[in-house]
């Protein structure tokens, strides 16, 4: 009835010392029904009544073959922190740096030297669009956001030591 143990995976670092004692006392048949018919180790683990962690032991010491996880699409609206519009200003320019990658030239001066720092920086306020952005090299930024003008001797503080 038992599926043959493989020989070729090391279970003693999963179950040595104090952890074996950790691992529950489950009805075999029954986690091999329910996982054979598709569900999930934790969906599995919720119905038991158990941790994902000590059904994973459980199932490593009886040697039910657990199937490898799916890699599952996390980007956008499919991650469960997704926050659309009210994604924070870090985020939103995180965002634009992972849907349309970094900057290679200048929208404004025309730059493609490799010596400069490219940047997104934001149009018309819409932070939470990733198509509301241009390039811009790290001079032209400046004068586009007002920064230099602005910030005064607050602008020749490194970005990294600002608050
Ligand atoms: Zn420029």
């Amino acid at each position: 009835m038992n599926a043959p143990i493989n020989a070729n995976m090391d279970r003693t670092k999963y179950l040595g010392g104090k952890q074996s004692k950790r691992v529950p006392l489950l009805n075999e048949g029954l986690v091999r029904h329910l996982y054979g018919s598709g569900m999930t180790i934790a969906e599995l683990a919720v119905e038991i009544g158990c941790t994902d962690r000590a059904l994973r032991l459980f199932m490593i010491r009886c040697g039910i073959e657990r199937r490898v996880a799916a890699k599952r699409d996390q980007r956008g609206p499919n991650n469960c922190l997704w926050k659309a519009d009210r994604v924070t200003y870090k985020a939103a320019h995180n965002r634009v740096y992972a849907t349309r990658g970094r900057p290679q030239k200048c929208e404004h001066c025309g730059s493609q030297s490799t010596d400069r720092k490219y940047e997104w920086a934001n149009v018309s306020g819409k932070y939470h669009d990733p198509s509301d952005y241009i390039r811009l090299c790290r001079s032209c930024h400046c004068k586009y956001d007002g920064l230099l003008k602005n910030l005064g001797d607050y602008a020749n503080v490194p970005p990294k030591n600002r608050p």
